[in-house]
């Protein structure tokens, strides 16, 4: 599994691991410490069910754009086989399994746009859904009037 997340402090793209990382990490743009939490789902089933950065637990699944490397690797190996006498076509195929078929789904935060790439799919994640967000977005607005009441 691989986090794409953003800096808390300068927004610049970091990366993480749950099995490369402890979830401590420093930003590559500002040096900032930034702390993950990850979970036992995370670390030994390489599922998301919590989001290492924000704790939420509402994700949605969406297309690995990568999927297109996929078909492209696998055009490519075919178109050079005849002169790679069919060496190139298992590269090819290989390429394929690897984007197109292995993880072909990848699962984003709600909440702080986290991306979670080359991980299971959870099966209790959707597609992205507009009356969820709603749902959200009124949770935040009463949480804010309520509030100004005080
Ligand atoms: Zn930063
Ligand atoms: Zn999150």
């Amino acid at each position: 599994m691989q986090i794409l997340f953003h800096c808390r402090y300068c927004f610049a793209e970091c990366r993480a691991s749950p099995t490369k990382d402890k979830g401590l990490l420093s930003c590559p743009r500002c040096r900032k410490q930034l702390v993950l939490r990850y979970s036992d789902s995370h670390r030994q089933e390489n599922r998301v069910d919590v989001c290492a950065i924000c704790q939420q637990q509402d994700f949605y699944i969406r297309d690995e754009p990568r999927r297109v490397w996929g078909l492209v690797f696998l055009l490519v190996g075919l178109l050079a086989a005849y002169w790679t006498f069919g060496v190139s076509l298992l590269l090819g195929a290989y390429g394929f399994v690897w984007h197109f078929r292995k993880f072909p789904k990848l699962t984003i935060c709600y909440h702080c746009y986290a991306k979670y790439r080359n991980s299971r799919v959870n099966p209790e994640h959707r597609e992205y859904d507009l009356e969820k967000v709603e749902t959200f977005e009124k949770a935040i607005r009463n949480d804010r009037s309520c509030r100004d009441f005080r």
